[in-house]
């Protein structure tokens, strides 16, 4: 059994709970990430364990490209933020994931990565809470999303 984090969520697609799963693609899954104060952040990541982009063959790798920014334009969308930030660190988990986090005119750190304020928020309550958004919201944005991206004619995975 593999240590890695992404690769036990994907060997359990089906128990993945509705509103975290967004979609289902041929290359990646789409979660929602836990700091909806960004509203609509997701997470894209590579059905194919690989540290780094270069390691998928091109096809994968373009395939996985272009399913990423199919999401980047449901999240615009759907939510019109000011601006996407498209982010693929991998220094926790080192699988390839994207993060897109929309940033929006209510954010109080505009000129700065989202990371100083969440690395904040694991330590503080009342940041984490805020950060948090609305749980109550997240089946919605969900819901949201997902319609969006059928809308856009999203590939699923059979
Ligand atoms: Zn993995």
């Amino acid at each position: 059994m593999t240590d890695c984090f992404f690769c036990q969520k994907l060997a359990s697609i089906c128990s993945i709970p509705k509103e975290e799963l967004v979609w289902n693609f041929p290359n990646s899954i789409v979660l929602l990430g836990k700091w909806q104060f960004y509203k609509g952040y997701c997470v894209v990541v590579a059905k194919q364990h690989a540290r780094e982009l270069n390691s998928l063959s091109a096809t994968i790798r373009h395939a996985y490209f272009d399913e990423m920014c199919l999401v980047a334009k449901a999240i615009e969308e759907t939510f019109n933020p000011l601006k996407l930030n498209y982010e693929l660190l991998g220094n926790q988990v080192p699988h390839l994931h994207w993060h897109l986090f929309p940033r929006y005119k209510n954010d109080p750190e505009t000129l700065m990565p989202v990371w100083l304020r969440l690395d904040r928020a694991d330590k503080n309550p009342e940041e984490h809470h805020t950060c948090s958004g609305a749980t109550s919201e997240y089946e919605q944005t969900s819901n949201l999303l997902r319609e969006c991206l059928k809308k856009l004619g999203a590939k699923e995975n059979a």
